[in-house]
């Protein structure tokens, strides 16, 4: 049923899919934000993008749909296109990504994002970056980025693909020439930080002319919000950082500048003199700076960190120095909300201190963006409690809905095995053996592939010696920090053996747990091992300390409820659409408490069973009889 008025192109409209466009159309009407928890299959994405593209042409406004996903910026655009193509409504899109992404500049992709964006601002301050000087001409677009702009005007909706493509063969910078296609877009496709990272938001916001309040803003996989907020507004300084710094300084004859690095390092050791038995500890603001202000100033001693790391970037990309002076900047700033934490590690570059200074509370930035929009519309196939996301980015005048899960009721069976637990006084020998029984039980049953997801490799390891004995599946083991490239082999070969089923071992927070997609019967059951907690280390109990102070919820909100959204997250891997069929098991006794499973959609109907292998048996029967 193609709807010009719900501008829907499709021809099945679901009930709940009607809601939610119903739902999302009242609530920007209104101006009110909107907190969406949807499952996954049902079609959020033109049930927000439609209601919210009609608004926005209907009233000279601009739709930002944020995602931090590639997967998503292409289903955004492919949904802009079924939507052009059905009802020719003239959408003018820009699709961004981050600008170190679009950069023509070779090796750009490899540089750490902050560098980077120093980088490209000492090439433009110094017109050395050719690809820019080619793009404009006095302040205004080129006649060569002209041509190019209507290259990919004639493509549209057109993806960053085109974008770089097109302007890369002219010699063209294509973030620059794309901020000329944002200034006419109705629709803006692009990164969680061309809203939320200040310094990125006000200048892209310069350049395009566009305005907060004029714009409705789609956030997509909403869950991820508040850390990549946190993110945005934390800093760190390591001793792995000074040593590169003072070979930085050698190399380009800052010999000054040596012995005040060295001086640094010497702070650093003072700093962490009490981590001989611990890892970490508190450190406060003026103990660092006083150490350095008896010696040297401060705050001379970081503006010329600052020039000369300008200088070097003149004449390579990165710059240790000046990003020393950029932590040293960040230091000096507030107390309150934020942790100043030193700790050490073992690494492969050998002990590392790192001294941190992190923030606790997205709502610092995403606050103003979210109550200036027109309507902020944050979905999530697991944002629950929604409330609590609301709190958490300080969402004013808004309304939030849970969607059912419409799919989970037929396709997947949810159980609950309360007979083993990974909590930390549980932990011995006769809890990982009677895990892994349990696993090879339930994975043998499942006719393909099953992933199992652990809180920790360490965990996983002392499981998995248990399990090969009894597991009749080949076992794929996880590695800490896989590149892309390895990740995608690894996928493919666990794919390849469906037919006699693999299992996969991984842990909850590791390369598997999220944003990754095993459609049809390419995965067939999920097990969550224990709950995905954070280590109880002093960011989180900063977080539990802060967020009871400021909600009264602090080990909810710092500490349990995010690990059921990990969980949460780690079991959508099974069932992507409507057709998929799969099995979930949450493998820990906490899950059967009422604080717990609480916490979990009640259409999910998660079944406490002693008889693991035979439900999931009887599941895959029926399946296969239907
Ligand atoms: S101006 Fe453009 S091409 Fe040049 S460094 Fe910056 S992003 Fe790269």
């Amino acid at each position: 049923m193609v709807d010009k008025e719900l501008l829907f192109p499709y021809d099945k409209l679901r009930d709940e899919q009607k809601q939610l466009i119903e739902d999302t159309r009242k609530a920007i009407d209104e101006g009110k934000n909107f907190l969406v928890h949807a499952p996954t299959g049902l079609g959020k994405t033109i049930g927000v993008l439609g209601p919210a593209l009609k608004h926005a042409i209907e009233n000279n406004k601009t739709v930002f749909f944020l995602t931090s996903r590639h997967t998503q910026h292409l289903l955004a655009i492919k949904t802009l296109r079924d939507i052009d193509r059905n009802f020719s409504i003239g959408i003018n899109c820009c699709d961004l990504i981050a600008k170190k992404w679009m950069c023509s500049q070779p090796g750009a992709e490899n540089m750490p994002s902050a560098e980077f964006n120093e980088y490209c601002k000492a090439l433009r301050e110094d017109k050395l970056c050719e690809f820019f000087e080619n793009s404009r001409k006095k302040g205004k677009l080129s006649s060569k980025a002209e041509a190019a702009l209507e290259q990919i005007k004639a493509k549209m909706p057109a993806d960053t693909e085109i974008i770089n493509t097109i302007c890369r063969n002219e010699k063209l910078c294509p973030y620059e020439t794309a901020m000329f296609l944002a200034k006419k877009a109705n629709v803006i496709i692009a990164d969680y930080n061309y809203m939320f990272n200040a310094r990125i938001r006000d200048n892209f916001l310069l350049k395009s002319g566009k305005k907060i309040k004029e714009s409705i803003i789609i956030v997509d996989e909403g869950h991820n919000l508040p850390q990549r907020c946190r993110n945005m507004l934390s800093e760190k300084l390591s001793t792995y950082a000074i040593t590169m710094a003072i070979k930085e300084a050698k190399k380009f004859g800052y010999h000054e500048e040596i012995e005040k690095l060295s001086f640094l390092l010497e702070v650093m050791k003072d700093l962490a003199s009490g981590l001989e038995e611990k890892e970490e500890e508190y450190v406060l603001k003026r103990e660092f700076v006083k150490k350095i202000d008896d010696v040297m100033n401060y705050d001379e001693v970081q503006d010329r960190f600052m020039i000369i790391g300008d200088e070097i970037r003149e004449q390579q990309r990165r710059s240790f120095i000046g990003s020393i002076a950029r932590f040293m900047d960040m230091w000096k700033g507030p107390d309150k909300a934020y942790g100043r934490t030193i700790n050490i590690k073992e690494t492969k570059y050998g002990i590392v201190l790192t001294l941190n200074y992190r923030c606790l509370d997205p709502s610092i930035i995403s606050k103003e963006v979210v109550n200036e929009s027109k309507a902020t519309i944050m979905m999530s196939g697991t944002l629950t409690p929604t409330e609590m996301y609301a709190d958490l980015l300080g969402f004013k005048n808004y309304v939030m809905k849970e969607y059912r899960d419409i799919f989970s009721e037929r396709n997947r069976l949810n159980l609950i095995v309360e007979d083993v637990t990974t909590k930390y006084t549980a932990r011995n020998n006769e809890q990982y053996k009677k895990t892994a029984e349990i696993l090879a039980e339930i994975t043998n049953a499942v006719p393909g592939n099953s992933f199992v997801f652990f809180p920790s490799y360490q965990l996983r390891n002392y499981v998995h010696r248990h399990f090969e004995s009894q597991s009749r599946k080949r076992i794929f083991l996880e590695l800490r920090g896989m590149s892309t490239e390895e990740k995608n082999k690894f996928l493919a070969g666990f794919k390849g053996n469906k037919k006699r089923g693999g299992v996969m071992l991984g842990v909850a927070q590791g390369s598997f747990g999220e944003g990754v997609d095993l459609p049809g019967d390419l995965l067939e059951c999920v097990i969550i091992v224990g709950v995905p907690l954070q280590k109880p280390d002093l960011e989180t109990r900063d977080l539990i300390a802060y967020y009871d102070e400021k909600f009264g919820e602090g080990m909810n909100y710092g500490y349990i409820y995010p690990a059921i959204t990990k969980a949460m997250q780690n079991a959508g891997r099974c069932i992507r659409s409507e057709k998929d069929r799969g099995v979930v098991v949450f493998m820990d006794a906490r899950y059967a408490w009422d604080s717990y499973r609480k916490c979990f959609p009640a259409d999910w109907n998660m079944q406490i069973t002693k008889r693991w292998k035979e439900r999931v048996g009887e599941f895959f029967k029926s399946s296969n009889s239907e």
